[in-house]
Order: C-alpha cells, then sequence, then structure tokens
C-alpha cells in the first residue's frame, strides 16, 4: 500500500512537473510566435518594393467586340467638362492653363507638359469620356497610348492600347491600376475612340483618418461593363500596394505618360 501509495504520489508530481514544463514550453513558444510575428510585420513594412512586384499576367481577359453604338451625348443634367473647343475648366497639374494640344474637337496629350485636372472637385459621381489611342506600334506594353483617368485625382482607371498588345493584365485598359484587371478586353484598332462611363462612390473617411467606407467604381468600357462596383484597396500606385490617405472631394486627372492619347467629349453627373 505504501509503495503504492508513494507512487501513486510521484506520478502527481511528475504530472504536475510536467505541466508546468509544458505551460512554460507554451508560454515560450507564444512569445516566440509573437515576435516572429512583430517581425514579419516590421519586415513587409520595410520591404523595397519593386514594380514588378504588383504586376501579374494572368488569367488574360477575353476579348469582346464593342457594342455598336458605343457614344452617349451628355444627358440634359450632365455638366460638361470638354466640349471639343476650349479646356476653361481645367488648369495643368504644373499650375496655369493646360499646355496640351485642341484641335478637330480634341484635345491631345503634349508630352512633357504634365497631368491636367479640372478646377472643379466631385464626389460621388458619373464620369463619361471618349479616348483614342496615337497609332504609335514601335512602342510596347506600357509605353503604347498611356494615359489615365484619376478619379478625384487619385485612383486610375488606366488608359492604354492594349490592341496585340501585351502588358500585365492589371495595366491594361479598363483595369483599376494594380489592383483589378478589366473582366474583358474591349479595345478598338488604335486610332479609333474608346468610351468610358465611370460611377464612382467616393471613399469616406473618420474624422481620426482612418477609412470608414472604400471607394466603389463600376466601368463601362464601349458598352461592356468591365469592372463592376470594385471595391477600391486605395490609391493606384505603379509601386508598393495600395493604400487609402484621407481626403475630401477631388478633380478628375487625366495622365500625361508621354503618349499622345486624345479626349474627347468629356461630362459628369454628380451622384
Ligand atoms: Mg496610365
Amino acid at each position: 500500500m505504501e509503495t503504492a501509495g508513494y507512487l501513486t504520489k510521484q506520478l502527481k508530481l511528475n504530472h504536475k512537473t510536467d505541466l508546468t514544463i509544458m505551460s512554460r514550453i507554451l508560454s515560450i513558444a507564444l512569445l516566440l510566435s509573437l515576435g516572429f510575428t512583430a517581425t514579419a510585420a516590421a519586415q513587409q513594412e520595410e520591404k523595397e518594393w519593386k514594380p514588378e512586384d504588383t504586376e501579374y499576367y494572368e488569367p488574360v481577359p477575353p476579348k469582346v467586340t464593342p457594342v455598336e453604338n458605343r457614344f452617349l451625348a451628355p444627358p440634359s443634367d450632365a455638366t460638361v467638362l470638354f466640349d471639343g473647343k476650349n479646356m476653361s475648366q481645367w488648369e495643368s497639374v504644373n499650375g496655369g492653363a493646360v499646355k496640351w494640344d485642341v484641335k478637330d474637337g480634341q484635345v491631345t496629350v503634349v508630352e512633357g507638359t504634365g497631368a491636367i485636372r479640372t478646377k472643379e472637385t466631385f464626389g460621388d459621381f458619373q464620369l463619361y469620356l471618349e479616348w483614342k489611342s496615337p497609332n504609335n506600334m514601335e512602342h510596347t506594353g506600357q509605353n503604347r497610348g498611356n494615359s489615365g483617368v484619376f478619379l478625384q485625382g487619385i485612383y486610375e482607371v488606366q488608359v492604354l492600347d492594349v490592341w496585340n498588345n501585351k502588358t500585365y493584365v492589371n495595366g491594361m485598359a479598363g483595369s483599376v491600376y494594380k489592383q483589378n484587371p478589366p473582366l474583358a478586353n474591349v479595345s478598338i484598332a488604335p486610332g479609333g475612340w474608346n468610351s468610358y462611363n465611370i460611377s464612382f462612390s467616393a471613399p469616406k473617411f473618420n474624422e481620426d483618418g482612418s477609412l470608414k467606407k472604400p471607394a466603389y467604381v463600376t466601368v463601362i468600357w464601349n458598352g461592356v461593363v468591365v469592372q463592376n462596383n470594385f471595391e477600391l484597396k486605395g490609391d493606384t500606385p505603379y509601386i508598393g500596394l495600395p493604400k487609402y490617405t484621407a481626403h475630401g472631394d477631388g478633380p478628375i486627372m487625366l495622365q500625361d505618360h508621354n503618349s499622345k492619347v486624345s479626349f474627347r467629349n468629356i461630362w459628369i453627373r454628380e451622384l
């Protein structure tokens, strides 16, 4: 009996000791894993992003032939931002008047003069415009007919000649640049006019600057939905991940990306 009692006591002790050791091991493991998580987060923060880190090539959106009548005249309640004659509602982001070329009912990028933006700012809106790529087949990828429509001056819907021109799919025309490829490639041969019909719901921010509600965008390219109420993850940088920074209303901005892209028939409806 005594021996049995001794053994039981010892077993209990050993069990207790095991539990103590086990809990110590678990605590150490937990601390280590917390440490690793913190280190990983710090490394993520400090990562030196390269442009190609945020570019991907598959799946390739299917080609879709545009609708037959893809152009829309402004409805009665629209504000016409460009009627083909003058750029009085626009300014250069470098200050002063627009230095792009207005001719034949269209405005064309003059490379090196910089982006242009509306003088007025907007929140939620429907924006319609038409754009045309220059016929410069000597360029490839992102250098062929690159421009962009920056919603609130921040969020880029890409403009690019993707007619037989391979590039990363989240940088194609119709993409939310580096966030989401278009659902379809509705491109037409360079030299022809494309239409974008864009509905945008602006992001909302809390008083402390944190995000209250993300931005959403729907893009209809040549009559075909290519962004379907897409939730934006933030801005649309060339390098690194998108992020939100609190802001109010913003302008419509058109990009000078060293390509003679033309625009015409630009109108907007505030929602
Ligand atoms: Mg662009």
